[in-house]
């Protein structure tokens, strides 16, 4: 398993629990979303109401959890954790809502993926704050409308635009988080360093921050490693050698793309010639499910250059050439 995509196992949900930020204000970079976020909540509390509901989109690890967490806090509001894949029925989800207090926050996580009664149960709670309750089984079933407390749902979603849209007109605020810059990314890895009371040297923060491809979670999860490497094989302190030697060790290369990023790079060039190859297709080349290639692998290949998505697949950039060391072949640049 790769360490960038290394399975969330209950050690590593702890390490990350432990360096998320509590509050808006401890919370690095995403400027926009942040003073957005900010207006919502204050005018919310300054009302004395719950908020909208609020939408939050954007690739793995750049903090939608993280915020849904500070936005239930800055509210002093409790929060319910639940996820779309976690629904396996209406009756799920019913149960849940029904049980909601007022001002609640719930938490859906991989909202995209809610079965379809889920979803349209979901938003005539959203919209109406009642939920149909339906008593007894087959012919004889009834449906017992129950009006709910006001409530906030933050969704989580890695892919916006795949929610239908009577689900997405349902939020009134969606934020967007884009990657973060290597600066950003510096910080969050001094504020880690600090908690977890390692001395990070400053190049070696700048060193772990361009490697980790626009995250914080993998940032901070590099950190770790290079945290490991130093208490192992150096002196404890978290310096550019250690950090270059322990990146080395974990096979991240000085982009930051892991085994995955270049299965798919490698399979895209010496494969399929540079392209175009539909996503299935790439994605049964390196072993993969096509939604793990389109939501994980693609976006950052796609912001870094090295892969362009066209209508008649994906097709291998010159920099991706470059970067496995081969020969760019004449008109790839299109
Ligand atoms: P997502 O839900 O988008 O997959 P998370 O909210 O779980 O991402 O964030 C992953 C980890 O990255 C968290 O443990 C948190 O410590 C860290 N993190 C994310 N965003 C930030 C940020 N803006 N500032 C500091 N740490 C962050």
């Amino acid at each position: 398993e790769s360490l960038v995509r290394a399975a969330a196992d209950e050690p590593e949900r702890a390490a990350e629990a432990a360096l998320r930020p509590r509050r808006l204000e401890e919370f690095v970079g995403q400027r926009v979303v942040r003073d957005q976020l900010s207006l919502v909540l204050q005018a919310a509390l300054g009302r004395g109401r719950a908020p909208d509901h609020v939408l939050l989109s954007g690739p793995p690890g750049l903090g939608k959890t993280t915020l849904a967490m500070i936005i239930a806090a800055e509210l002093g509001a409790s929060l319910r954790v639940t996820s779309g894949p976690a629904i396996q029925h209406a009756g799920d989800l019913a149960a849940v809502l029904s049980s909601l207090e007022e001002g609640e926050v719930l938490f859906i996580d991989e909202i995209h993926r809610l079965a379809r009664p889920a979803e349209e149960l979901l938003y005539v709670a959203m919209e109406d704050f009642r939920v149909d309750v339906v008593v007894g089984k087959g012919a004889g079933a009834s449906a017992i409308p129950l009006s709910l407390p006001p409530f906030t749902v933050v969704g989580a979603t890695t892919r916006a635009g795949l929610l239908p849209a009577p689900l997405r007109d349902r939020f009134g605020f969606t934020g967007h988080l884009d990657f973060y810059a290597d600066d950003e990314l510096e910080r969050v890895l001094v504020r880690s360093a600090g908690l977890l009371d390692v001395p990070l040297e400053a190049a070696a923060a700048a060193e772990i921050a361009s490697r980790s491809r626009g995250t914080p979670r993998i940032a901070n999860r590099l950190l770790r490693r290079v945290r490991d490497w130093a208490q192992v094989r150096g002196d404890g302190t978290l310096s550019l050698a250690a950090a270059r030697s322990a990146l080395d060790v974990y096979e991240v290369d000085v982009r930051g793309l892991d085994r995955l990023d270049r299965a798919v790079l490698d399979a895209l060039c010496r494969r399929f010639g540079g392209g175009p190859v539909g996503l299935t297709t790439l994605a049964v080349a390196v072993g993969e499910e096509p939604e793990t290639v389109e939501t994980v692998a693609e976006p950052f290949l796609v912001r870094e250059g090295l892969v362009g998505r066209t209508a008649r697949g994906r097709v291998a950039l010159p920099p991706a050439w470059e970067h496995l060391g081969l020969p760019v072949p004449a008109g790839s640049d299109t």
